[in-house]
C-alpha cells in the first residue's frame, strides 16, 4: 500500500479517505490486519491497521522489511501516444523497472498534452502491484529536441531507430554497461541511460538527425519488424531489466 507520509518504526500513518474506503469496502480489510506500506522513499514495512471506518483509516507502522535500496532504472523517453496504449506503456514500464519517466513533445506526436496527475496515479497503483520500492516520477513533458540539446540531462541515449540503423539493442547495452554507468563519454558523465522512444508516426527525418549527432546518443534495433511504441517500451525495457537485473 503507497502512503504519503514518512515511515518509522512505531508511528501512525492516517490514510487517505478513497484509500480507506478501497481497504474497508473492496479490499474487506479489518482493524488489526497486517499489511506491507511504503512511501517510495522509506523502504517498506509491515503495518497493522489500527482504524478503518467511515472512510477513516489509519495504519501503526511496525518492522521494516525492505531497505529501500538504490533501484535506479533506465529513464524512458516516450512520445504521448493514444490514452489506452499510454496507460498501457506506462503501467508496463513500471513493472519493467522504469527509472524516470519523460515525456516528449515530438513534430509528429499526436499531442503536447500529458495528464501528469492521472498518469502518476496509474504509475503508483502498478508500484503497488508489482511491489517495486520506487515510485516514478512522470515528469513534465519537454520538446524531444530541448531535452537531447541539454545534454539529455547526463544521459546516454539509446534511441530506438526503427529505421534499421541501429545495432540490436543488447550489443549496444553489454558495451555501454561494460564501460560501466558512471562512465564519462565525450565528456558527458554517464549517470544514467535513456531509452528514447518515438511516437506512432515514428520521429522526423529533422530529430533522427539532430539525435544521430549527439555523441552520447546512439541508434539500437528492437529487431527487423516494426513495434509499437508501448511494445518497443517493453521490448527495450526488458533487456535492460536483464542485464542489469534490478
Ligand atoms: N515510423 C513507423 C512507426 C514508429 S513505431 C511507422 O510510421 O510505421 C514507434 C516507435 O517505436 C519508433 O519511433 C521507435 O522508437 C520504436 N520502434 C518500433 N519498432 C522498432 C524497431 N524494430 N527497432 C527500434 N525501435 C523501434
Amino acid at each position: 500500500l503507497f502512503v504519503h507520509d514518512p515511515i518509522t518504526a512505531g508511528c501512525e500513518i492516517e490514510l487517505a479517505p478513497e484509500q480507506s474506503h478501497y481497504l474497508e469496502h473492496v479490499m474487506r480489510l479489518k482493524p488489526g490486519t497486517p499489511v506491507k506500506v511504503f512511501n517510495g522513499r522509506d523502504g517498506e514495512w509491515l503495518g497493522t491497521i489500527s482504524e478503518l471506518r467511515k472512510k477513516k483509516g489509519r495504519i501503526t507502522a511496525g518492522t521494516q522489511l525492505r531497505e529501500q535500496g538504490t533501484e535506479a532504472g533506465p529513464t524512458l523517453v516516450f512520445a504521448p501516444i493514444k490514452k489506452q496504449r499510454l496507460d498501457f506503456l506506462i503501467e508496463k514500464a513500471v513493472e519493467l523497472g522504469v527509472g524516470k519517466l519523460q515525456p516528449v513533445i515530438t513534430q509528429h506526436g499526436i499531442t503536447d498534452k500529458v495528464r501528469r496527475d492521472r498518469l502518476q496515479a496509474q504509475v503508483i497503483e502498478a508500484a503497488e502491484q508489482c511491489e517495486r520500492l520506487t515510485v516514478p516520477e512522470i515528469a513534465e513533458p519537454v520538446r524531444l529536441l530541448d531535452w537531447v540539446a541539454n545534454g539529455a540531462e547526463d544521459h546516454h541515449l539509446l534511441f530506438c531507430d526503427e529505421t534499421g540503423s541501429g545495432s540490436p539493442i543488447g550489443e549496444v547495452l553489454s558495451q555501454l554497461l561494460a564501460k560501466g554507468a558512471g562512465s564519462v563519454i565525450d565528456n558527458i558523465n554517464v549517470v544514467n541511460h535513456a531509452l528514447v522512444i518515438g511516437p506512432e508516426g515514428g520521429f522526423s527525418a529533422d530529430e533522427l538527425e539532430r539525435i544521430r549527432k549527439q555523441p552520447f546518443a546512439t541508434p539500437v534495433s528492437l529487431g527487423p519488424r516494426i513495434l509499437r511504441a508501448e511494445t518497443a517500451a517493453i521490448a527495450a525495457l526488458t533487456v535492460f531489466q536483464d542485464r542489469i537485473g534490478d
